[in-house]
């Protein structure tokens, strides 16, 4: 535990006022990356007042870690009742997020969600409900989404983000990690590789728009991701070490979204190129892959654009009357072919938000103008280039391109501008619109 951004120093970090003006505080209490790190969970049980553990998983998580929960529990007298779901694709819809309320043992007093993505989702989701303390043991480092508060999933045929409780404790043995399957733990380094756009991304915004920004949160994901890419070479081989500085830089990144209170740290153009290609596969039945793989293509596809963006200059009056000139009702019906159902809510989004307002977006392109070489300087600062992200990708035998998950190569640009409107943060198809150069790339 050689860094001060090591998970364990930074959960025993108390809140604290920072330079930026919030009081950081992470709702995650506890959490311990490292081999045999499950036999640490009765203590944890115990720290949390459990007496009595529900244990939620499903058939693969079960046998990949979560057959050494349980020992464990048995081993140290603790009693457990288990809920299992089958071996099928599990999607945290209603019927699965149901599920453990019928289930329940009302004689247990504390959760323990055995899996990764969605078992975690949904335990959270459970969590908040019962009020219930609640334990993670990860079975894949796959997604950045253990120490978060929020829970994707699907309602009504519709991918959501709902609030939900964050885990007390996560539990990251390299043993059973290093275990899962290999799509996973590209997966996981996927999405800890966006993190270079979306730091990049955040400083951006704040040049443009003015808004919050924390170099403490920025530099410890950075401190994450460099520990990441400096070992990425051993993920192939399963390396404990490899495969513990991803799982570190997960959790890290959820504990940075918290601190800074928006995901602006963690997730930008890359994951709205994912989320893009999430909805379709819902609305459409289009291919789709892992959030994690889809972040590392949308990632490839990002930097392909910054690279063409450092040889552009702004130019005040071409974007002002592109401004003007915009068909905003016929890009409206684009949204709507590509998006489905999903359009009405991305739609709504976008006519309250401040990117068609016409003064607000003068206001930005005087910022854009005034301060192009900045912004060039900050994509310096934090972009690796493209084919070092080629290079990082391959060394793990990840997808490059979405044709290599089954989505047309030639839907990339349209893709391209829809990241624009799915969420209200400045990205990089933000910048480009508000320079009339959207359609160029
Ligand atoms: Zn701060
Ligand atoms: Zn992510």
């Amino acid at each position: 535990m050689e860094s001060q951004y090591d998970v364990s120093q930074l959960i025993k970090k108390k809140p604290f006022r920072c330079s930026c003006g919030k009081i950081h505080q992470a709702h995650l209490k506890d959490a311990v990356v490292g081999a045999g790190a499950v036999e640490t969970l009765s203590e944890y049980v115990r720290k949390y007042g459990g007496t009595k553990a529900f244990v939620i998983a499903d058939e693969n998580t079960f046998a990949a870690g979560g057959e050494k929960a349980v020992r464990n529990l048995e081993r140290n007298g603790i009693p457990y009742t288990r809920f299992t779901y089958g071996k099928e694709r599990l999607e945290p819809d209603e019927v699965a997020i149901g599920a453990p309320a019928l289930h329940f043992d009302h004689a247990c007093d504390i959760l323990v969600a055995v899996g990764s993505g969605v078992i975690n989702d949904i335990t959270k989701i459970f969590a908040k409900l019962t009020s219930l303390p609640f334990i993670v043991v990860a079975t894949a480092p796959s997604m950045d989404g253990y120490a978060s508060s929020t829970s994707s999933v699907i309602r009504e045929k519709l991918k959501v983000s709902v609030d939900s409780a964050c885990p007390d404790v996560v539990i990251g043995d390299t043993d059973i990690l290093k275990e899962a399957p290999m799509l996973m733990i590209r997966a996981g380094l996927g999405d800890m590789l966006a993190k270079y756009t979306s730091l990049c991304e955040w400083r951006i915004g704040r040049i443009v728009t003015g808004e919050y920004y924390c170099e403490e949160v920025a530099k410890m994901v950075r401190a994450a991701l460099k520990k990441c890419v400096d070992n990425a070479q051993g993920l192939l081989s399963r390396d404990p070490a490899a495969v513990g500085a991803v799982m570190e830089g997960l959790i890290i990144s959820g504990i940075a979204a918290d601190w800074a209170g928006v995901s602006r740290p963690v997730s930008g153009t890359e994951h709205y190129f994912s989320h893009l290609w999430d909805m379709r596969a819902l609305e459409f039945s289009t291919p789709w892959s892992l959030h994690g793989i889809q972040c590392g293509i949308g990632e490839m596809e990002t930097l392909k654009i910054y690279e063409k963006v450092k040889k552009r200059t702004p130019d005040r009056a071409a974007a002002l009357r592109f401004f003007e000139e915009f068909d905003r009702q016929a890009w409206f019906g684009t949204v709507r072919a590509y998006l489905g159902r999903c359009a009405d809510a991305v739609i709504k989004g976008a006519e309250g938000s401040q990117r068609y307002d016409k003064e607000a977006h003068a206001r930005r392109v005087d910022n854009i103008c005034a301060h192009w070489d900045e912004i060039l300087a900050v994509t310096e600062q934090e972009l690796p280039s493209y084919d070092e992200m080629r290079r990082l990708l391959t060394l793990i035998g990840a997808p490059q391109k979405p044709s290599e998950i089954g989505i047309p190569d030639s839907e990339t640009s349209l893709a391209f501008q829809m990241t624009r409107e799915i969420r209200d943060k400045y990205i990089l198809s933000s910048l480009l619109w508000d320079m009339g150069e959207i359609g160029n790339f």
